[in-house]
């Protein structure tokens, strides 16, 4: 059990050697990529009977009243019990329990909150996993006022994150927010997650084996903002939870707080680059893609860190035909943009209701504008051996099915109902959801995303 308050130590340097979460939290870290990192998380609270602890984390932070959010379902796994602990400890609070545990971070969702918000609270206290934190996140970041989270699931990694993933005119979009002021993780009730929200927390960390590769490509090929250090961070702490994945399985609570640290790394390392870079690329493009496709669909909700984990095989296995093919880069020169005269047509039959917000997005990031494909080929020609290496840096998608096997984690998209038409569509056009370079645009600077998405689909139907 620990108390983390994070304070003083002002510059302490970043050993990417250790991973110790008090080093990370409310404290600046300069760095030789050139920036200060920071992130302002204050409290963490990983343990047994965390729960006891909110109230007197309230209090010494010096809120006087808790707006606190649920729903139904976290509201009996642990929201009940803090607002039990905070009328003990003569903490008087306000709370909102949506009645929809399916429920999407929308509009709707951002309006019901507001329309019961009690404006004499002074903080949000959300109390979920992936929905509640975000409407959390966003709603305090809008009021002004700050937000602590008590998390019932170690299944997904945005708790410590400064960005809010919602779905604004059905598109899912990542809004600059603020990180968290504390976070509280019960083991005795992380522990006791249902397998599948367990399993989705790692699949979201095994994400990052591709994460990584495609923000170093983007940094060789686009010149992108890069640290190594936050990249360094990132990976430590992904390869030990892989060496946990024994304990993970079965429920093992120390196994299931380290899995929880490392989520919230990940978070921490979002809010040292400003953005979701070093935690979300292309396995995060699928994943995002398949959630809007089904939601729309109105079909049964796929947990992210289970899109994720499904969307990082095949991005394994898009990397692994590359490096197969051997290509020669002094025939890069001539290679012509795939551009095709059906492509707003596809992007509406494709996207539906998000449609309009692709299309608007490629006005502004021109991702398939010729002139700068035509740049982006010379410098891939010119850099083909770092992009070879950055390519051997991730596992073999067998690896991968046979780590999130082990997890009992879905691995294929037919284990969650993701059919045939859906995986070539993400493959080939989830890529447009936002400008971020990955291994799927290069594949399509380089003319071979149709042909590797259609070997895949292939694969997945025999
Ligand atoms: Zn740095
Ligand atoms: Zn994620």
């Amino acid at each position: 059990m620990r108390l983390t308050l994070a304070q003083g130590k002002r510059g302490l340097m970043m050993n990417s050697d250790k991973v110790d979460l008090v080093h990370y939290l409310n404290n600046p870290v300069e760095c030789s990529c050139g920036r200060t990192h920071f992130a302002g998380i204050e409290f963490v609270e990983i343990g047994d009977e965390a729960l006891d602890k909110v109230a007197s984390i309230v209090r010494n932070a010096g809120y006087q009243k808790p707006f606190v959010i649920a729903d139904c379902n976290t509201q009996k796994i642990a929201g009940e019990v803090v607002l039990e602990k905070l009328s003990k400890e003569g903490i008087p609070a306000s709370s909102f329990v949506f009645d929809d545990p399916a429920l999407s971070p929308n509009e709707s969702a951002l309006g019901t909150l507001l329309m019961n918000f009690d404006p004499t609270c002074d903080l949000i206290l959300g109390v979920g996993s992936g929905t509640i934190n975000d409407l959390s996140r966003f709603f305090s970041y809008q009021l002004g006022m700050q937000y602590f989270i008590v998390a019932t699931a170690p299944s997904m990694d945005g708790y410590a994150s400064s960005v809010a993933p919602l779905l604004k005119n059905n598109l899912k979009t990542t809004f600059e927010c603020h990180v968290p002021k504390a976070i509280v993780a019960d083991l005795d009730i992380l522990s006791k997650a249902p397998v599948e929200m367990i399993a989705a927390g790692f699949g979201d960390v095994l994400g990052k084996y591709t994460c990584l590769a495609d923000w170093q490509l983007s940094a060789i090929i686009n010149d992108e903002y890069y640290c190594d250090r936050v990249a360094a961070l990132t990976r430590h702490s992904l390869e030990k939870t892989i060496g946990l994945r024994k304990g993970i399985a079965s429920g093992d609570k120390k196994a299931i707080g380290e899995l929880m640290e490392t989520l919230i790394l990940s978070g921490v390392a979002i809010s040292y680059v400003g953005n979701s870079r070093p935690a979300s690329g292309s396995e995060h493009h699928l994943a995002h893609f398949w959630e809007m496709r089904l939601l729309w669909g109105g079909r049964s909700h796929v947990l992210h860190g289970t899109n994720v984990g499904i969307g990082t095989v095949l991005i394994l296995q898009l990397y692994q035909y590359l490096l197969q093919e051997n290509l020669d880069p002094k025939t890069f020169e001539s290679i012509q943009a795939p551009l095709s005269d059906t492509w707003s047509a596809d992007i509406e039959r494709v996207f539906l209701e998000g449609a309009s917000e692709v299309l608007a997005l490629e006005e502004k990031a021109r991702k398939n504008d010729l002139e700068l494909h035509k740049d982006r080929l010379a410098a891939i020609a010119q850099n083909w051996d770092q992009i070879l290496q950055t390519l051997a840096t991730v596992p073999s998608p067998a690896e991968a099915r046979a780590l999130l096997a082990e997890v009992h984690a879905p691995f294929e998209p037919a284990h969650v109902g993701i059919e045939p038409q859906l995986v070539s569509d993400a493959l080939l056009f989830a890529k447009e959801i936002r400008a971020r370079y990955t291994v799927l645009q290069l594949l399509w600077d380089l003319n071979l995303l149709r042909n590797f998405a259609g070997r895949i689909v292939l694969g997945a139907e025999d």
